[in-house]
């Protein structure tokens, strides 16, 4: 991306989310996003998913131009190239594990039975074999979270990315969760995912710290 800046307008104010933020991320990479509450740190997160536009700058994956595509080119280009996980989870109550994580093929137009198969093999690469058909208030939390990862994979996207994938997770499910992305790395898998916790940081190759919608350290 090149000078990527990204206006929220909120009737007469302007939140300058996003200030010019220019960096490049090679294929395979780990990033960890850090940088206080309120620095930009999920817009640009959202830019990289093609969730939402930047206002302003250039942003490239893979060779192709995501701060000009249309809407539905945007979604398009969700469903085929990222993976996405979040705090929270965001999984669908009352479906079950293997329902949740083939979700992304529905809007593919993937039949049913490829539908499964893949979201199957996806579930047991995340340790969750043995959990196919409980719904998600039948699983812990990390547990959930080991969905929400199988959700995110199952379109073999080029990037992973995940916005405080442990932030409501304790320590321990924590370390499981990373090193569930420790390992997709290792297979090549390129990862940004956004964390406060040091700790959390540290699996990352490369730290990128945000402060007021700016790049203000960059080490790896
Ligand atoms: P946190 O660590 O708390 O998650 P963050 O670094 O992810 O913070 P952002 O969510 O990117 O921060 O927010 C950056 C700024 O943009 C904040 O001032 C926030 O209030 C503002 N903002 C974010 N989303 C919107 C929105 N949809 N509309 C208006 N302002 C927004
Ligand atoms: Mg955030």
């Amino acid at each position: 991306c090149r000078d990527l800046t990204r206006v929220y307008r909120m009737g007469d104010n302007e939140v300058h989310a996003l200030q010019g933020v220019s960096t490049d991320i090679a294929e395979g990479d780990y990033v960890a996003i850090m940088g206080p509450s309120g620095s930009g740190k999920s817009t640009f997160m959202n830019m990289i998913g093609a969730l939402d536009r930047p206002t302003s700058g250039t942003l490239e994956i893979d060779g192709e131009r995501l701060d000009n595509m249309k809407p539905d080119q945007l979604a398009a280009f969700r469903g085929r190239r990222v993976g996405f996980v979040f705090q929270q989870f965001n999984l669908l109550p009352r479906t079950s594990a293997v329902e949740n994580a083939g979700l992304p093929l529905i809007y593919a137009g993937i039949e049913a039975a490829e539908r499964k198969a893949r979201a199957e093999a996806r579930l047991k690469q995340v340790g969750l074999g043995e959990r196919m058909d409980h719904q998600p208030s039948q699983l812990s939390g990390g547990q959930q979270q080991r969905v929400a990862i199988a959700r995110a994979l199952v379109n073999d996207p080029a990037i992973l990315l995940a916005d405080e994938p442990t932030g409501a997770l304790d320590s321990q499910t924590s370390e499981e969760i990373l090193d569930i992305f420790d390992q997709l790395n290792r297979e090549g898998m390129t990862i940004i995912l956004v964390t406060h916790e040091a700790e959390v940081a540290e699996h990352a190759k490369r730290q990128i710290v945000f402060r007021d919608g700016e790049i203000v350290e960059d080490r790896s």
